[in-house]
């Protein structure tokens, strides 16, 4: 019988075990996955489920029982800890060994820590887990002070849902703008006045220096000796990939594990999907590692065929969104190496879009309270649309039109 296994329980995971049997699949399927739920959705951990809103039940994606009726071996709670791609087998943190015909990593990422001193200091926090969620909640009180090193998409989520709660709020960001790396100036700009709006206090240019305190935090000083009072503080400064099981055994990894447009890694009979792999994107032409839900889910899908020999690739324009007290971000597609942006509406009527292009050719586009503008851009992208730029900036004319 074919033995098909799986590490790694999150979002990733989980889409494989349902295409795997939704596609047929009869043989031993074995999911192993160190955090002791049943695989989750972790995007309310900074948003609704932090809030205490969204109750703990609602995370996994399958109840119990689907894993029995599929016949899934679960190994929840159980650590990976070697790979031996020659011999085809994992052993995991017990002792027990397994073999397999085909194995999936879904790895994920990691919370990028900050080496500086006082780091380890209690109330110093990161987000990825429930188990995060369940340390940082108790100190989520209202009148706390709170500062969010990491003006990204977490950390600016785990600020408003913080606000929300009744914390005063500072969040202490390296760059000049918010979300710098992911959203346009005019993006950065809309979201620093909501954020300020709503009473949270934003610092650019600010570089953490060292975390202070006894036992437990009490302040952080950043460069220039500026010191933001804090009874907690969460970091979110980004994540890396987890590698280290498929470097150790060997396979190439380079900025997460090395796939190719099969999901397969440099060993034949092992592939990647999700957050820890890298992988090359036919339709912009480079290789890229994506942090979303919908990466995951889709690069599973694809992997979990591929397994099945049902030659599959991977090639979609990506999207992802972040919900920041009432405003939605939609992103479609990939910005890098545009050499041109266009604005779409006024950010003062808190509904926009900024669209990019490449070479006259619609690449990514960012919708702010736009879900009409996200929904006409997938598929433009998809298209290889290229628009008439006075028509791509009047907001009168609907972009599904273009
Ligand atoms: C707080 C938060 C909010 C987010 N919000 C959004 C959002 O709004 N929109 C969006 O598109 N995306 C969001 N994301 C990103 C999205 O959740 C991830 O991209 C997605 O979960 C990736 O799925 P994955 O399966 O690759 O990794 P994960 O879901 O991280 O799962 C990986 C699993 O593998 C396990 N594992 C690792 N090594 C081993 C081992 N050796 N043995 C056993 N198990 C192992 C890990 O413990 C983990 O459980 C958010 C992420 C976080 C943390």
């Amino acid at each position: 019988m074919t033995t098909m296994v799986i590490i790694g329980g999150g979002q990733a995971g989980s889409q494989a075990i349902d295409t795997l049997r939704r596609e047929g699949f009869a043989g031993r399927l074995v999911l192993i996955g160190e955090e002791p739920w049943l695989p989750y959705q972790r995007p309310p951990l900074s948003k609704k489920y932090l809030a205490g809103e969204f109750a703990l039940e609602r995370l996994p994606f399958r109840h119990r029982a689907f894993y029995d009726e599929h016949r899934v071996e679960l190994r929840l709670g159980r650590r990976a800890e070697r790979l031996e791609a020659a011999e085809r087998r994992v052993t995991l943190d017990d002792g027990e060994i397994i073999a397999y015909d085909r194995l999936l990593l879904c790895l994920g990422a990691e919370p990028r820590r900050l080496a500086c001193p006082g780091a380890q200091l209690s109330g110093v926090h990161a987000l990825r887990s429930i188990a995060d969620v369940e340390r940082i909640r108790p100190d989520l009180r209202p009148g706390a002070r709170l500062v969010v090193v990491g003006g990204g998409y977490i950390g600016l989520e785990t600020a408003a849902t913080a606000r929300q709660m009744g914390c005063e709020v500072t969040v202490l960001e390296t760059a000049d703008r918010l979300m710098n790396r992911v959203v346009a100036p005019e993006t950065s700009a809309y979201f620093a006045a909501e954020h300020g709006r709503h009473g949270i206090s934003i610092v650019c240019g600010a570089r953490v220096e060292r975390f202070e305190g006894s036992a437990r935090v009490d302040g952080v000083v950043c460069a220039g000796g500026e010191r933001h009072p804090a009874d907690a503080v969460i970091v979110g400064v980004g994540a890396l990939p987890v590698t280290r099981l498929a470097q150790d055994a060997g396979l190439a990894c380079d900025n997460g594990i090395t796939v190719d447009e099969y999901c397969a890694t440099s060993d034949p009979a092992i592939f990647a999907a999700g957050d820890c792999a890298n992988h090359p994107s036919p339709h912009y032409g480079v290789r890229v590692r994506l942090e979303s839900v919908d990466n995951a889910f889709e690069q599973a899908k694809a992997a979990a065929l591929n397994m099945l020999d049902r030659r599959t690739v991977h090639d979609r324009v990506p999207w992802f969104w972040s919900d920041q007290f009432d405003n939605k971000l939609l992103i479609c597609g990939l910005s890098q190496g545009h050499d041109r942006r266009v604005l779409r509406g006024e950010p003062a009527g808190r509904a926009f879009s900024v669209c990019y292009l490449r070479n006259g050719e619609l690449i990514a586009l960012e919708a702010v309270n736009h879900g009409k503008d996200y929904m006409a851009a997938r598929k433009l992208i998809l298209g290889r649309l290229r628009p008439d730029l006075g028509r791509l900036a009047d907001p009168g004319i609907e972009l599904r039109d273009l």
